[in-house]
């Protein structure tokens, strides 16, 4: 049997993160539940984290940290909000689970199809993984094609066709990026680069009435933030529109986070199916896919597309997210923009004054800061950013009590609960972490 002797740790700064952190690599793989929890981005010891409370977050050592990854996405009211820990505790009260329909589903899918006008029928799953997995699934069912679409660094959770990634050439013939995805299934995905219009043109032309899908995240997150350039998603649903295939938004991260409509709101683009989750569930695991009801009415049990799931929309779920929805106001957006412009405004300034190389790819309250010297337009241009400097950006930050994204290809967020006076004390935090750079 295992003991930690947690009071006899030395009075280190993250002494009993770091003790943790040796157990459970005797206990789980790598440590971690899900892997770029382990550092491995940007080195050193991960911090094990006991309590959240609004735009903060406290270890188990004790130390409190100004949080800029808010659980990676959903918590865009910060942590323990009252009132969605109070549904949850009333929701609790009544049972976690029934296996049944319950009221809590219709209130969230009602809040949802109100935001977003493309989706006029929805399915409630468990995570993100799930909802692209059987929208995919939704889309082969519905034009008896095989093949999809996807963005070089694109992520759509770890379902075996969406974790292939291109090698050269790979416009026909996918590769797999991770062991025990069969050659199989990855030569049915076919990768192009973000933003390029010309290759999604060549992946339907070459691959004409064979193409189910197009997946993407219309703001990318996932190679950190790529900004759409002007008409490029509205060329991709005329695109797909004219070959037969079905586009997908996978507003995962962008959905309720950019606008209460996601990224389709923001630019005017109306896809036939969308993926949502993290903001969705208010912090508990939710997500949902959902769209045109011709497509949706073909899922099991009005049609021949099988997918179910034990807990999916799960009634404490639910609550959480009616929860969350309710309070995310225009102003709630105003507030969130103000807080993200003035932080990575900041950090740009102090950037160009101490000659460090740094693009700041914002939407609204999400953003990354490449380590860059050139503009980061897709996944290549991602990946020629300095990863050796973010890590020294995050390391210093976090000695200033800033929790960054622990990886330079992820999203940073801000919630409502960073008030208007703190956001200076963060942007001074990361203009000080800044100078400590060295290159
Ligand atoms: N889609 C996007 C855009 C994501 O960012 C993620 C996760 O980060 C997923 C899908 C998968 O979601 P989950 O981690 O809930 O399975």
């Amino acid at each position: 049997m295992k003991w930690l002797p947690l009071t006899k740790l030395k009075a280190e700064r993250r002494g009993r993160s770091g003790r943790l952190f040796e157990l459970a690599q005797d206990l789980m793989p790598g440590g971690v539940s899900s892997p770029v929890r382990a550092f491995g981005g940007v080195g050193g010891s991960p911090i094990f984290m006991s309590s959240g409370l609004g735009a903060r977050l406290t270890d188990v050592d004790g130390n409190s940290y100004w949080d800029l990854v808010g659980s990676w996405g959903p918590l865009i009211l910060g942590h323990a909000n009252p009132q969605v820990v109070e549904a949850i505790v009333k929701a609790a009260r009544r049972g976690s689970t029934f296996g049944t329909s319950t009221e809590g589903e219709i209130e969230l899918a009602q809040l949802v199809e109100d935001r977003f006008p493309s989706i006029e029928k929805l399915r409630f799953v468990s995570s993100g993984t799930e909802a692209a997995m059987t929208a995919i699934r939704l889309a082969r069912g519905a034009t008896g094609r095989a093949k999809l679409i996807k963005m070089d660094g694109g992520y759509h959770g770890h379902s075996d066709s969406l974790l292939a990634a291109a090698g050269s050439g790979g416009l026909t013939f996918g590769v797999p990026s991770s062991a025990g995805v069969t050659q199989g299934t990855a030569a049915d995905t076919l990768v192009v680069p973000f933003n390029d219009l010309g290759a999604v043109e060549r992946a339907l032309e070459a691959n004409r009435g064979q193409v189910a899908a197009l997946i993407v995240e219309p703001i990318p997150a996932n190679m950190g933030v790529v900004i759409p350039e002007p008409g490029y998603l509205q060329n991709l649903r005329s695109l797909t529109s004219a070959s037969g295939t079905i586009l997908i938004f996978d507003e995962v991260i962008s959905g309720f986070r950019v606008a209460a409509g996601g990224a389709q709101e923001l630019y005017g683009v109306v896809p036939d199916l969308t993926c949502l989750g993290k903001i969705l569930g208010g912090g508990l695991p939710l997500a949902a896919f959902g769209g045109r009801a011709d497509l949706m009415n073909l899922l099991a049990p009005s049609g021949p597309v099988y997918q179910a799931g034990t807990l999916s929309g799960n009634p404490l779920a639910t609550a959480a997210g009616a929860a969350t929805l309710r309070q995310l106001r225009p102003q709630t957006y105003q507030q969130l923009e103000l807080a993200a412009s003035s932080i990575t405004a900041a950090v740009a300034t102090g950037a160009e004054q101490l000659g460090v190389n740094l693009q700041v790819n914002r939407v609204g309250s999400m953003w990354t800061m490449f380590f860059n010297g050139e503009s980061v337009r897709d996944a290549n241009t991602a990946r020629a950013s300095d990863s050796a400097q973010y890590a020294q950006f995050f390391h210093a930050a976090l000695a200033s009590d800033v929790y960054l994204p622990p990886s330079q290809f992820e999203a940073c967020f801000v919630s409502s609960a960073l008030l208007p006076p703190d956001v200076g004390w963060v942007a001074d935090r990361l203009l000080a972490a800044l100078s400590k750079i060295r290159s």
